[in-house]
């Protein structure tokens, strides 16, 4: 059997800088609901698209209220998306001012309405999957409400952190002893353990690459609960959940990443001015360290698949041409099963069917490769056999460009 030992400090950071990448962001109120299923304490509450159904909410539920933009980022606090409201009048005003607003690029088009709660300490709790550690690793401070990368940076010593080996899942006393860092009072520590016990269950059984309450609050009776909830869900595990995969929200997204999906695309967008467009997760990444290497950026990770058919072609040169930062497209393909003259046609077509500005480099090789290069060079395009030439090629024209 292989042991599970603790993850070291540091290791499991990394996905929490880069959470959007990790899979499907779902909104807090959704989260909520599955913590709630899982027996998680979280305050009532409704969501509400417009002002007058803030209010509404906020008169059902009675008492002070919450009023929070739902959108997938954090720092909503900070960006004035959280708001407490006395009264039901007051909700439908914080609704007014939250819903429509940007936060970090992302138009709010829902608020949830929650009854407000009385906070005595705020802890942070959470559990993703850690790649290093290849197990879920929880992650526990008693410092929370704030951001947990800056805690790990100023005072790692305030996160505890335990790998749990999912051939067992999280046991009992593994569960209490993350509890028992965060309270020192029995009953605290108690109902803390039950909760990060039920967020594991909640985390399996979404499918979740990450599940995240900050904070977990006390109140002045004693109390413990999850005031915010956040959850991603690992893209491959949403085949065998389609109620998990309804609760995607197509307009928190970039449009980019949409498009993609749909058109069965895997894409990342990044910072800079080569568009790629390979086929292979693998030969996508060597593509991108190519770039790099000969002084470039590449402006995105895409893996076109096996597939060459010209719908493909014609929405991965959509999306590239999409981001205004392309100043050159790059293709590097690799014949196997995939047919070079297959792909050469999806290219021609494709630039027949849409206009594209940036210059379209290519390289094929394998596969019908004589035949490919006959198709593109009759159309004008400069087609290589060496992937080194095209990537030089490639950064020469972004660097004009530029
Ligand atoms: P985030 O900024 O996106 O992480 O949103 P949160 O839901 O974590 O809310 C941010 C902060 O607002 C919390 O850390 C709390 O300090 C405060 N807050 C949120 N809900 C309540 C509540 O019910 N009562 C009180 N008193 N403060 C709240
Ligand atoms: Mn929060």
């Amino acid at each position: 059997m292989r042991p599970f030992p603790v993850a070291p400090a540091g290791t499991a950071l990394r996905p929490f800088v880069t959470p959007e990448a990790e899979g499907m962001d779902i909104h807090e109120y959704q989260a909520k609901e599955r913590f709630r299923a899982a027996g998680i304490p979280v305050p009532s509450g409704r969501v509400a698209t417009t002002p007058e159904e803030a209010e509404e909410i906020a008169a059902d539920l009675g008492g002070p209220v919450v009023v929070k933009a739902q959108v997938h980022s954090g720092g909503r606090g900070k960006a004035g998306g959280v708001k407490l409201a006395g009264d039901a009048a007051e909700a439908r005003r914080h609704a007014e001012a939250i819903l429509g607003m940007q936060i970090r690029g992302l138009t709010v088009e829902k608020v949830l309405v929650t009854s407000a709660e009385d906070i005595e300490t705020e802890a942070y709790v959470g559990v993703l999957v850690d790649r290093s550690a290849q197990a879920p690793t929880f992650m526990v401070s008693p410092q929370g409400g704030v951001d947990i990368e800056e805690v790990a940076r100023t005072q790692p010593d305030a996160i505890r952190r335990l790998s749990v080996d999912p051939a067992f899942g999280l046991l009992p006393h593994q569960a209490y002893w993350l509890a028992n860092f965060l309270y020192d009072d029995p009953s605290l520590i108690k109902q803390a353990s039950r909760i990060i016990t039920r967020l594991h269950d909640s985390f399996v059984s979404s499918g979740a690459s990450m599940a995240e309450i900050n904070p977990l609050i006390t109140t002045p009776s004693g109390e413990v609960k999850a005031i915010d909830a956040k959850m991603s869900i690992d893209d491959n595990e949403l085949f065998r959940r389609p109620e998990v995969a309804q609760m995607r929200d197509t307009s928190s997204e970039p449009p980019s990443e949409t498009r993609a999906r749909e058109a069965g695309l895997s894409y990342v967008k990044l910072d800079g001015t080569v568009g790629c467009c390979v086929n292979g997760a693998g030969l996508a990444m060597a593509t991108m360290d190519l770039v790099k290497h000969y002084g470039g950026e590449p402006a995105n990770f895409l893996d076109i698949g096996g597939s060459s058919n010209p719908d493909k072609v014609v929405a991965a040169l959509e999306i590239i041409t999409s981001d205004p930062n392309v100043k050159v497209i790059l293709f590097n393909i690799f014949g196997g099963i995939t047919r070079c003259d297959d792909v050469a046609r999806g290219i021609v077509e494709a630039t027949r069917r849409i206009q594209i500005e940036p210059p379209i480099v290519i390289r094929l090789t394998g596969t019908n490769e004589e035949l490919a290069l006959d198709i593109l060079e009759q159309t004008g395009f400069s087609a290589y056999t060496s992937m080194d030439a095209v990537v030089a090629k490639a950064v020469e024209l972004a660097e004009e460009a530029a």
